[in-house]
């Protein structure tokens, strides 16, 4: 059986949620970032591309206002991601002794054939810089990403922008389970997902999390995209830093294969389970 080899993949997208960057309300807690800053120094190290996916603008915003959570109109969280983007970059960027990068994008500037050029270019740019690229969607302007939490579909739109080969997912859950874990302890891991269908996006709950507007429906979904694009998926948990068994070859949470055939990618040594 063939076995995992990170060494294939050198362009990476990473994904972090809300959940991580202003977990139980603190908003920019450095708790989950700074592991996560870590591995992306040693992914840089290993000579790969990172581009990173950032949530966190509404929730730091609705922290520095100080605004009642249950009462956010579509203005107010629109004015909270305004503040709160400036504080979310400062907060990455403490942990970069280079520079990182901020970049917000909407869907129509990736549809928008010379705009989706730019955006590349601008990343390709950066990365020969070895500057972070942060992504986050712009928020002014793309109203509907603030109600479906859309960042997970970001992220794999930024992927099969950048032609990445590979895109993680941090969550705060191990990965795709066969019952929603929070309700069911009998619930088990999926670790290998070979193909996408109905059924397995069937299996995405909303979230349990206050500060995190997708579930994993929607991160199903943004593995599909990326699935067509040839672009392979990890979800798996950033509360406890599993991105980090990658570095080993190792992965913990779940893999989702893309389309490729399969003579042109490796697949991870781990059984298949039909979803
Ligand atoms: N763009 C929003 C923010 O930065 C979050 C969207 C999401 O988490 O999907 O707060």
């Amino acid at each position: 059986m063939d076995s995992f080899n990170f060494n294939q993949y050198q362009n990476i997208v990473i994904k972090v949620g809300s959940s991580l960057i202003a977990p139980d309300g603190r908003s920019c807690s450095t708790q989950y970032c700074l592991p996560l800053a870590s591995f992306i120094k040693k992914c840089q190290h290993l000579d790969k591309t990172v581009t990173l996916v950032s949530s966190g603008a509404v929730a730091a915003g609705v922290n520095t206002l100080k605004i009642d959570h249950s009462d956010l109109t579509l203005a107010k969280k629109q004015a909270c991601a305004a503040v709160g983007q400036a504080k979310l970059i400062n907060h990455w960027q403490r942990f970069f002794d280079n520079h990182v990068a901020q970049l917000l994008l909407t869907a129509d500037d990736i549809k928008h054939p010379k705009r989706h050029q730019n955006a590349r270019k601008t990343i390709e740019q950066l990365h020969q810089y070895a500057i972070l690229p942060i992504v986050n969607e712009n928020d002014t302007v793309a109203t509907a990403e603030l109600k479906f939490g859309d960042n997970d579909n970001l992220a794999a739109q930024v992927a099969t922008l950048i032609n990445a080969d590979l895109l993680i997912i941090c969550s705060d859950v191990d990965g795709v389970y066969n019952d929603n874990p929070h309700q069911n302890p009998q619930a088990e891991l999926i670790p290998y997902i070979e193909q996408i269908t109905d059924k397995t996006l069937a299996l995405g709950k909303p979230t349990h999390n206050a500060q995190a507007t997708g579930g994993m429906v929607t991160k199903l979904g943004a593995a599909q995209f990326a699935s067509k694009a040839g672009i392979n998926t990890i979800i798996c948990n950033g509360k406890s830093e599993a991105y980090t068994s990658l570095l080993e070859h190792k992965i913990t949470g779940t893999f989702i294969s893309s389309n490729k055939p399969y003579n042109q990618q490796n697949k991870p040594g781990i059984n298949i389970i039909n979803a």
